[in-house]
């Protein structure tokens, strides 16, 4: 950015802008550049705060009923995480806990912290917090995960006869929480976490 130069998102060809605060499209693959995504920090936050408010009814609404031929039982993420350890299946409890309740919180939690520490102009640990950012986003690709243990679950439940399994409302938030934190990563500018140093290291040289 300080020699005037920018690099394509798509291609990674190396250009100058267009025109003076106008850097205009990649003439190689056609992709707008950008010096750093626009609003990045606001729309990420916006997501962000999206994510956890619904994280709330994603865990306390149902995401499960059983019913039976005499009873009917609805179940939060967390209350199917322990009926699954009362019944012996603690590999799969670990499993839906942490896919549905620990990895969704920390990417809330991870994406914040790097988000504070980028507003705060903070220099320390970039290599680090780059590589969080890293694996925030490789997480997301694999976020659908989450919805599929539990569908994986309810096929599980379904193979007792005389049971039937409804997917319940809390559902819908979860899915919610997952694509939001999914654009909230995307929306972010990794390239933001080194602007601070860039700018400290301008002033000591001056
Ligand atoms: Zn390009």
């Amino acid at each position: 950015m300080r020699a005037g130069i920018l690099c394509c998102p798509g291609c990674t060809l190396l250009t100058r802008p267009a025109a003076r605060g106008v850097p205009g499209y990649c003439p190689r693959c056609g992709a707008r550049l950008e010096w750093r995504r626009a609003h990045a920090i606001q729309r990420t936050w916006a997501l962000l705060i999206a994510a956890a408010i619904l994280y709330v009814p994603a865990n306390l609404l149902p995401v499960l009923t059983t019913n039976t031929l005499t009873s009917s039982t609805s179940d939060t993420i967390l209350s199917g995480v322990l009926l699954l350890y009362d019944t012996g299946s603690w590999p799969l409890a670990l499993i839906v806990l942490v896919a549905s309740v620990l990895i969704p919180m920390g990417k809330i939690l991870a994406l914040s912290y790097v988000l504070v520490s980028v507003q705060r102009g903070s220099v320390d640990g970039n290599r680090q917090r780059t590589r969080l950012y890293r694996t925030i986003e490789f997480i997301g690709r694999w976020s659908m995960l989450d919805v599929f243990v539990d569908t994986f679950v309810v096929a599980l439940v379904q193979l007792s006869p005389l049971m039937s399994v409804d997917p319940g409302p809390g559902v819908v938030y979860f899915m919610a929480v997952v694509v939001l934190t999914m654009f909230a990563a995307r929306s972010f500018d990794p390239r933001l976490i080194w602007d601070a140093d860039d700018e400290r290291g301008l002033t000591r040289g001056a």
